[in-house]
C-alpha cells in the first residue's frame, strides 16, 4: 500500500530528511479495526534507528534548524499547515482506516493538525524573555530557547492531533523532534513528515520512527542523546518513560488517562448538555483520553437525564469507519477484550440505553455496544477505571459538597463541567475540581488547540496545546551582565 496520494511506502522510517528501511529491514503489520484484515506493513524500529534518528536531530540543531530564526521557523510551519489543509480528504480517509474512526471525526483531526500548524506558526516569534530589575551597574535578561533534540511517543488514538500539538510546538521553540507513532496507527504520522519535508522543513528537524513500545519507544525514552520526552498514553507506560528519562535527568510530560466527570445540576439547560453528555463519552469510540466517562446529575432531573441519554445511546449506528457513522470499531481486538470486560463488570448496574450492533458488520471488524449504566456507586469499577470504550456511567448526586467529592474521588484529574446557571456555583466548582481543564455549561473532549491541557495526579503532569506547551518544550536562560 502507497499512503496515496502521496506515494509514500509506509514501511520506511522518515530519517534525516529521506525514506529508509528500519536497519534490520523487519516490519510490523498494521489491521484496519473496521474489518480485522491487514492494511500494510509498518516499519520495526529498532535501538539503531532511534540512535540514528537522534543523530540527525543533533545534526539538524548544529546546522541550518538550529540557526533558524523564530520568523523562519513559524514559516515553515504556516506551510505545513496549508499543505495539511489541501490533503484533508487523503489524511481523513488515512486516519480513518488506520484507527478505525468515522470519516467526520478523523476530518476534525485533520483541521486541528492544521490548526496546531497556524497557531505555532503565529506564536514562534512571540515568545520572549524578559529583563529584569537588579543590583546597580548590572543588565539582567533572560532568554527562552530550545531543550534540542525533544522526543515524542504518542498513541494511536488521536494521532495527528497529538502530533500537531507537541511537535508543533517543540519545532516553533526550535527543538529537532524525534516521534515515535504508535504500532497500532501510525499512517498520518507518517504523512505529517513526507508534508513537512515538502513544506520545507530541514533534514533532521522531524524523524518518525514506527515500531513497538517496548522496542522503538522504550529506546526513545531511554536515549541519552534526547533532552525532552513528551509521552501521551497509558498510566503504566508513562511511569516506566519518566523512570528512563529520570535517568538522564531530562524533563517530561506526561499526558495520561482521565476519567472525566460532567457534573449536572437541576438548573441546568438539560436540551443545551444533552449532545455534549452523549458526545464526549462516545467519540472516537470511547477512546479519548478526555472522554467524559461519569455524568453525575443532581436527583431532581437524574430519571429525566437517564432516559434522554438512553433515547440517544439506542439511536446510535455503529459501523465501518468509511461509513460515517456515529461510532466506528475500537482499536484492536485486544482493546475490545478490555471494553468487554469492563461491560461484564457492569452485570450489577441498570443498562439505561445501549445501541444495537447490526448483523452485517465485519466479522473481524472489533465492534462493541455503546452502552449507558445508571445508577453506579461511585466507587463502582465502572466509575472508577478507565474504559477506553464507548461507556458511560450516570452516577446521582444530592446536593454540591456531594458532586464535588464524587467528581474529585477517583485518582485521575484531566478535564471536568459543571453544568449550571447559578454564577457563583460555576465560580466555586472551576476552582475546587481536581483538573488541567473545567468548563463551564459546554465540553470539550480533545478540543481546543489554544487552550493549555494536561492533567493532575494520575492524568500526567505538564501542559501542551496553546501558548503554555511553548514554555514547556523551552528552557529558560538567565544573562546577567556587570557593566558598572
Ligand atoms: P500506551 O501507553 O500503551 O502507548 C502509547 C505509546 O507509548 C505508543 O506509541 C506505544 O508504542 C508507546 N509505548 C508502549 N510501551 C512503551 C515503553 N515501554 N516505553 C516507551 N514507549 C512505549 O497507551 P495506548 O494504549 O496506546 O493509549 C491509551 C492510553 O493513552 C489511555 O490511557 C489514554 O487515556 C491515554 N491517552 C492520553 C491522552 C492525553 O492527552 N492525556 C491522549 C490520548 C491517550
Amino acid at each position: 500500500m502507497t499512503l496515496q496520494p502521496l506515494g509514500l511506502d509506509p514501511s520506511l522510517c522518515f530519517i534525516a530528511g529521506r525514506w529508509q528501511a528500519a536497519a534490520r529491514g523487519e516490519t510490523l503489520t498494521l489491521t484496519d479495526p473496521s474489518t480485522g484484515e491487514a492494511l500494510c506493513e509498518i516499519a520495526r524500529g529498532q535501538t539503531e534507528d532511534m540512535d540514528r534518528a537522534v543523530a540527525a536531530a543533533q545534526m539538524a540543531l548544529d546546522g541550518e534548524w538550529g540557526r533558524s530564526t523564530a520568523v523562519e521557523r513559524g514559516r515553515v510551519l504556516a506551510r505545513l499547515g496549508q499543505l495539511v489543509l489541501d490533503q484533508m480528504e487523503a489524511l481523513a480517509a488515512l486516519e480513518a482506516r488506520d484507527v478505525g474512526k468515522p470519516l467526520k471525526q478523523a476530518r476534525v483531526d485533520v483541521i486541528a493538525l492544521a490548526r496546531y500548524m497556524e497557531f505555532y506558526a503565529g506564536a514562534a516569534d512571540k515568545v520572549h524573555g524578559s529583563t529584569i530589575p537588579y543590583m546597580d551597574g548590572y543588565t539582567v535578561y533572560t532568554l527562552r530557547q530550545a531543550h534540542g533534540v525533544t522526543g515524542h511517543i504518542v498513541p494511536w488514538n488521536y494521532p495527528m492531533q497529538i502530533i500537531g500539538r507537541s511537535v508543533g510546538a517543540a519545532l516553533a521553540m526550535g527543538n529537532a523532534a524525534v516521534l515515535k507513532p504508535a504500532e497500532e496507527a501510525c499512517l498520518t504520522a507518517l504523512a505529517f513528515a513526507e508534508l513537512a519535508r515538502q513544506a520545507g522543513l530541514p533534514d533532521g528537524a522531524l524523524n518518525v520512527v514506527p515500531g513497538l513500545g517496548t522496542e522503538a519507544g522504550a529506546a526513545l525514552a531511554a536515549h541519552p542523546g534526547v533532552h525532552h520526552i513528551s509521552f501521551t498514553g497509558s498510566v503504566g507506560v508513562g511511569r516506566s518513560v519518566q523512570q528512563a528519562a529520570g535517568q538522564n535527568v531530562v524533563p517530561v510530560t506526561l499526558e495520561l488517562g482521565g476519567k472525566s466527570p460532567q457534573l449536572v445540576f437541576e438548573d441546568a439547560d438539560i436540551d443545551a448538555a444533552l449532545p455534549f453528555l452523549v458526545n464526549a463519552g462516545i467519540q472516537n469510540a470511547g477512546q479519548t483520553c478526555s472522554a467524559a466517562s461519569r455524568i453525575l446529575v443532581q436527583r431532581g432531573v437524574y430519571d429525566q437525564v437517564v432516559s434522554r441519554m438512553a433515547d440517544r445511546y439506542r439511536g446510535l449506528q455503529v459501523g465501518p469507519a468509511m461509513h460515517d457513522l456515529d461510532v466506528g470499531p475500537l482499536i484492536s481486538a485486544r482493546q475490545k477484550d478490555i471494553v468487554e470486560g469492563y461491560l461484564a463488570q457492569g452485570a450489577d448496574l441498570e443498562i439505561a440505553g445501549a445501541a444495537i450492533l447490526p448483523d452485517d458488520l465485519p466479522e473481524n471488524g472489533t465492534y462493541v455496544p455503546p452502552t449507558l449504566f445508571a445508577g453506579a456507586s461511585e466507587n463502582h469499577r465502572l466509575a472508577q477505571e478507565e474504559i477506553f470504550g464507548p461507556v458511560q456511567v450516570v452516577i446521582p448526586f444530592d446536593d454540591e459538597a456531594e458532586a464535588l467529592s464524587i467528581a474529585n474521588g477517583t485518582a485521575y484529574g484531566l478535564v471536568a463541567s459543571v453544568w449550571t446557571r447559578e454564577g457563583a456555583r460555576q465560580m466555586r466548582l472551576a476552582k475546587a475540581l481536581r483538573a488541567g481543564q473545567v468548563f463551564l455549561n459546554n465540553y470539550g473532549a480533545g478540543g481546543g488547540v489554544e487552550l493549555p491541557f494536561g492533567g493532575t495526579g494520575l492524568s500526567g503532569h505538564g501542559r501542551e496545546k496553546g501558548f503554555e506547551a511553548l514554555y514547556g518544550f523551552s528552557t529558560l536562560k538567565t544573562v546577567a551582565a556587570l557593566h558598572g
